[in-house]
């Protein structure tokens, strides 16, 4: 009895797995949509980039790249944040790859980023002291 239920349920899950497996080929989902559109607007070259492979484009992986193609040249930093709601982050699957190998998981390269711009922001505001404390009788003044 035990061993005939048991057989039945494997086959049940044999079959849901393949239903997905062809909704997935499929491409459900997968298609041009005005949000990946609004996405690539977003970058600042988008009137004059040729690049067919664009790294804030979802679709990316279906699209035709010949020898000799543009590629995109937008910078990280810009790319990660217009890119942020995409799989690959806007990212290179190159660039993806190496900081996965490096940081084990996107949440600690993430914790990485965060840790940077901290720094970075306290940078700049012991900066912008010193500027501050340097010529304080011009500003006082002005804004008297
Ligand atoms: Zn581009």
């Amino acid at each position: 009895m035990q061993t005939t239920n048991n057989s039945i349920s494997v086959s049940a899950s044999i079959d849901d797995t393949r239903t997905t497996k062809t909704n997935g080929s499929t491409g459900v989902g997968r298609r041009e949509n005005a949000a990946n559109d609004r996405r690539m607007e977003q970058c600042p070259r988008f009137q004059t980039c040729e690049a067919p492979c664009c790294p804030l484009d979802e679709l990316w992986d279906v699209r035709v790249k010949l020898p000799g193609d543009e590629a995109c040249s937008l910078r990280k930093a810009d790319r990660l944040r217009l890119g942020a709601d995409l799989p690959k982050h806007g990212l290179f699957q190159g660039e993806l790859a190496a900081i996965m190998r490096f940081y084990g998981t996107w949440e600690s390269y993430e914790s990485h980023l965060d840790e940077k711009r901290r720094r970075s922001r306290s940078t700049d505001s012991s900066d912008a002291q010193k500027r501050a404390s340097t010529d304080t009788s011009g500003d006082a003044r002005a804004s008297l």
